[in-house]
């Protein structure tokens, strides 16, 4: 995230000397020289094709200079702009899509391919203590490091955020261990950043070779290992092994499940009132997606989706939700209620497909007003996205759609995100609602002084409610007030308007 903030000023750092000038004065060149020669074919004196000749020449040296010139640093004419296309403005390593081409050649080439997902621990604490230069620059650092630590053959990529990734190639398992070790040795060692030193550790998860038939297996099973390091303590590298394997089997399978039920229509939605605290008004509802075998599985529903978007279905199911919210929405006000309908989003549909497109239309489909939606992104989607994704949420402002911050800080860049996307709600997470370090209150008066409306979410206990209260929160979800409930359930509490509050 903050590397898109600073890539104007990272672009002096990773480009050298302007390649689209060179490829402009080669053109001018080409031109001049095709002229120069078209006029030597028209002339008839012999001193005019004499004149012309020696211009050539001299022009023609020009252009083999300048192309030397180009070579010598690394510029072929749209060699830059492909660079920048491909790697992170702020580390200048490979970018995600790169990797996973990259990723995808090489385990086409060789099926000892070791995958690494690498995450800093405590970076969070740095860009909030140190400021975010010192975060940038801790980056760029880490990313030196990652390069140095790596051979030739191996890729390094960054992710966004503070998250590393990296593939060893023609690796055995007890080599990619080795170099995750080396790594995490490596990248704990403290660092110098602007006069002060800063002492940060690193989590790593190994998916050694063999495992996985895709590549996109093996990413799957280097974050799960590097999940398991974080949940054990942090600075550790993790492997992934049978147990883990148990679950990313089961994880592969019910992600297919999911992609098939998209497929074939199977879904369906269940709606969770968003209350008023005080009166128990339905102001809004979220939809939550829902197969009857999913229903049943331990797997977390987001990183099923999640995986379901790698798999290139992220704007199908967004049209589908999107399809089916709206067509349930239609029916409530038709019946008189005037709420919202809330649907997640991941924030990838914020930098890739066209959401504004895809909302005007259905919509138009169920002419429905823009006030009949908010579109909710959680956290931990919108890192590493660009600044033009700030101007897709203000466009689905002019139509009346509103957007809420979903899981507002459970991530690393919480604040960063309350600076460059225009939200009207901030959902807090509910490990921070559930929370007894008292962070309730401050954190609703510093939502509140931003001028953002906190919706309150996981409310589960009497305690919880009369704290979000006092803290001022007017807004909460939560099995205590209701659970998610089927569109026909729902609708008999929409009818009502309100659910009563406990006492
Ligand atoms: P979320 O958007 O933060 O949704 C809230 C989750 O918390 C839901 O889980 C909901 O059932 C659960 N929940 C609500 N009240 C309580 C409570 O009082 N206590 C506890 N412990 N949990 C509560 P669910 O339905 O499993 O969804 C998980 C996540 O999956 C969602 O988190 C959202 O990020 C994602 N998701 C769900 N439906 C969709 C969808 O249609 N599209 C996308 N892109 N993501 C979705
Ligand atoms: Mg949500
Ligand atoms: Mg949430």
């Amino acid at each position: 995230m903050r590397a898109d903030n600073h890539g104007v000023s990272h672009l002096k750092r990773v480009t050298k000397p302007d390649g689209r000038r060179v490829a402009f004065d080669l053109q001018v060149m080409l031109l001049v020289i095709a002229m120069v020669l078209v006029l030597g074919a028209l002339a008839t004196s012999l001193e005019i094709h004499a004149v012309l000749l020696i211009l050539t020449a001299v022009l023609g040296g020009c252009l083999v200079l300048q192309l030397v010139v180009g070579r010598r640093h690394g510029i072929s004419a749209s060699n830059r702009w492909r660079h920048l296309a491909s790697h992170d403005a702020l580390t200048g390593l490979p970018n995600r899509a790169t990797f996973i081409d990259r990723l995808e050649r090489s385990w086409g080439r060789s099926g000892e391919v070791a995958v690494l997902y690498i995450d800093l621990d405590g970076f969070k604490a740095v860009n909030d203590t140190l400021g975010h230069a010192v975060g940038d620059d801790l980056l760029i650092e880490v990313a030196k490091r990652l390069s140095h630590g790596l051979r030739e053959r191996d890729v390094a990529a960054r992710f966004g955020g503070d998250e590393f990734v990296a593939f060893l190639a023609d690796c055995g398992r007890a080599d990619a261990l080795d170099v995750a070790e080396r790594l995490r040795v490596l990248l704990s060692a403290p660092y110098r950043l602007n006069g002060r030193e800063v002492v940060i550790s690193a989590s790593i998860g190994v998916c050694p070779p063999g495992i996985g038939v895709e590549p996109t297996d093996a990413m799957h099973c280097a974050d799960l290992a590097l999940y398991r390091a974080k949940e054990e303590g942090r600075d550790v590298v993790r492997e992934f092994d049978a147990g883990l394997a148990q679950d990313t089997d089961l994880w592969a399978a019910a992600a297919e499940e999911l992609a098939t039920a998209l497929r074939n229509d199977a879904l369906r939605l269940v709606y969770q009132p968003e209350v008023d605290l005080i009166t128990g008004d339905v102001v809004a509802v979220e939809a939550l997606l829902r197969t009857e075998t999913l229903s049943q599985s331990a797997l977390p529903l987001d990183r099923l989706i999640t995986a379901l978007e790698e798999r290139g279905l992220g704007t199908q199911l967004t049209e589908w939700v999107l399809d089916h919210a709206l067509a349930d929405a239609a029916h409530w006000r038709s019946l008189g209620w005037e709420g919202r309908v809330t649907i997640n989003v991941s924030g990838r549909a914020l930098g890739e497909g066209d959401l504004v497109a895809q909302v005007t239309h259905a919509l138009r489909r169920h002419h429905l007003p823009g006030e009949a939606l908010t579109l909710e992104f959680p956290e931990s989607g919108l890192k590493g996205l660009r600044e033009g994704s700030a101007r897709v949420l203000d466009r689905l402002r002019d139509m009346g759609v509103a957007a809420t911050l979903d899981d507002f800080g459970s991530g690393t860049s919480s604040l960063d995100l309350l600076r460059r996307f225009p939200w009207d709600y901030l959902k807090v997470e509910r490990s921070l609602v559930t929370d007894d370090a008292g962070l309730a209150v401050p954190l609703a008066r510093l939502c509140a002084e931003l001028g953002h409306i906190v919706i309150a979410e996981g409310i589960e206990t009497h305690d919880q409610l009369d704290e979000q209260r006092l803290a001022g929160v007017r807004r909460g979800q939560g099995y205590l007030l209701a659970a998610p409930l089927r569109p026909e359930d729902l609708q008999v509490v929409l009818a009502v308007g309100s659910v009563v509050l406990p006492a």
